[in-house]
């Protein structure tokens, strides 16, 4: 049973009930904030250019773009009414085809630890996470970029629900400005659902307006962008933007790789390090390699030898990251000893490794689980595949 809430968002009762009084009732949200009407396009998450190309096309002065981008990014308000410096003949013009946008979220669920897991909903009518962390005094946001994902890791959450869509650039940015911590942020990560290169175009859109100063006027240096190695979108990051780049890497040892994430064999590791080896890391720029460690599977003399071969000549770091169980896994993480021995393993080997320490173990923090929640109202029955563990081992 479900409860139509706007015109295109759908929220099932049963998401209510599992969640109980962490549910901000919908209907109260959506008063805080201006209803999106369907047919009306957003203006936030449109890029200078865009928006200049708008006002252009209404006959208004060039200058206007300017004004409207800083009511967006820099003040935040949520409706063109509020846009004073424009006249009343210019707001009225541009809000028969256009409004603010924005989405409150739907839900958000605490951590014992301080971090908390905000559920967005979609304008396709599904839902996505955010979460945010707070580290003493850094407080970091990972965000999604798509409803689903393509991609097929299986040891992911995300995987199991299929690709929906893409997240438009103001979606991405809405999860930054919609949550009340939004002034305590230092960090972004785009680490949520989805392969950001997978929707280049409407992430680098976002990232253009998170760094300029006409937008957000983030340094490029507070943001991590997570790729499991799509490499012509790869390289349209690294060319256009300056923002900190994560590999999911998880296995140096190509045949394993492939049974375990399906992109090793379109776009091999070997090929996305070589290309990575092309660009200058050694400045305020990263590059660091992510490495979920899995009993049996990914943490042996071999795999060390394997890594540090692969990485040889290109100054980064592994970041080393324990499995958060999700439904029916056929993997399984290792104890912290096993942790330690591999980190210490490979820094004998000279490469820079650290273990990342777990944040919300008791909030569902695999990404994907709260969302799968969400988009029935109960968790997907997903079958049990072990056939990568069997033939890796
Ligand atoms: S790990 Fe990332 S790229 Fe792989 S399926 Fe999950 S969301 Fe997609």
């Amino acid at each position: 049973m479900q409860e139509v809430t706007s015109s295109n968002l759908v929220f099932s009762t049963e998401l209510k009930a599992v969640w109980g009084s962490l549910f901000y009732s919908y209907k109260d949200r959506m008063e805080m904030i201006p209803q999106p009407i369907e047919d009306r396009q957003w203006l936030f998450g449109k890029t200078l250019g865009e928006l200049q190309a708008i006002v252009a096309e209404k006959g208004m002065p060039r200058f206007t773009a300017k004004q409207i981008a800083a009511w967006l990014y820099r003040k935040g308000i949520d409706s063109i009414d509020r846009m004073t410096d424009l006249s009343l003949r210019n707001r009225e013009v541009l809000q028969q085809e256009y409004q603010v946008g924005r989405l409150p979220y739907a839900a958000v669920e605490e951590s014992s630890d301080g971090t908390k897991k905000y559920l967005f909903p979609t304008l396709g009518g599904r839902y996505i996470e955010s979460a945010y962390i707070p580290d003493a005094d850094r407080a970091t946001l990972c965000v999604s970029s798509q409803s689903g994902c393509k991609m097929g890791c299986k040891f992911c959450m995300t995987a199991r629900q299929g690709f929906a869509h893409h997240l438009t650039s103001g979606e991405i940015l809405n999860q930054v400005c919609a949550i009340p911590e939004k002034e305590r942020l230092t960090n972004l990560v785009y680490m949520g659902m989805g392969e950001p290169l997978d929707n280049v175009d409407q992430v680098l859109r976002s990232l253009n307006i998170l760094t300029s100063d006409w937008g957000f006027g983030w340094s490029p240096t507070r943001i991590t962008l997570s790729t499991i190695g799509v490499i012509p979108a790869m390289r349209r990051f690294l060319d256009e933007t300056k923002v900190h780049l994560a590999v999911s890497l998880h296995n140096p040892i190509g045949s394993e790789r492939a049974l375990m994430m399906p992109v090793q064999n379109r776009y091999p590791i070997e090929e996305v390090v070589s290309v990575l080896k092309e660009y200058d890391f050694s400045g305020q720029r990263r590059v660091s390699f992510e490495y979920i460690v899995f009993r049996g599977y990914n943490d042996s003399p071999a795999h060390v030898h394997a890594l540090s071969r692969l990485l040889a000549g290109l100054k980064c770091r592994i970041n080393l990251i324990r499995f958060h169980a999700i439904p029916d896994a056929p993997m399984e993480g290792v104890d912290d000893a096993a942790m330690v021995r591999f980190r210490d393993a490979l820094n004998r080997k000279g490469i820079v490794t650290t273990i990342r320490a777990s944040r919300g173990e008791d909030i569902r923090a695999a990404c994907g689980l709260l969302s799968t929640l969400g988009k029935n109202g109960k968790t997907i029955n997903i079958s049990r595949d072990t056939t990568f563990l069997e033939k890796s081992r």
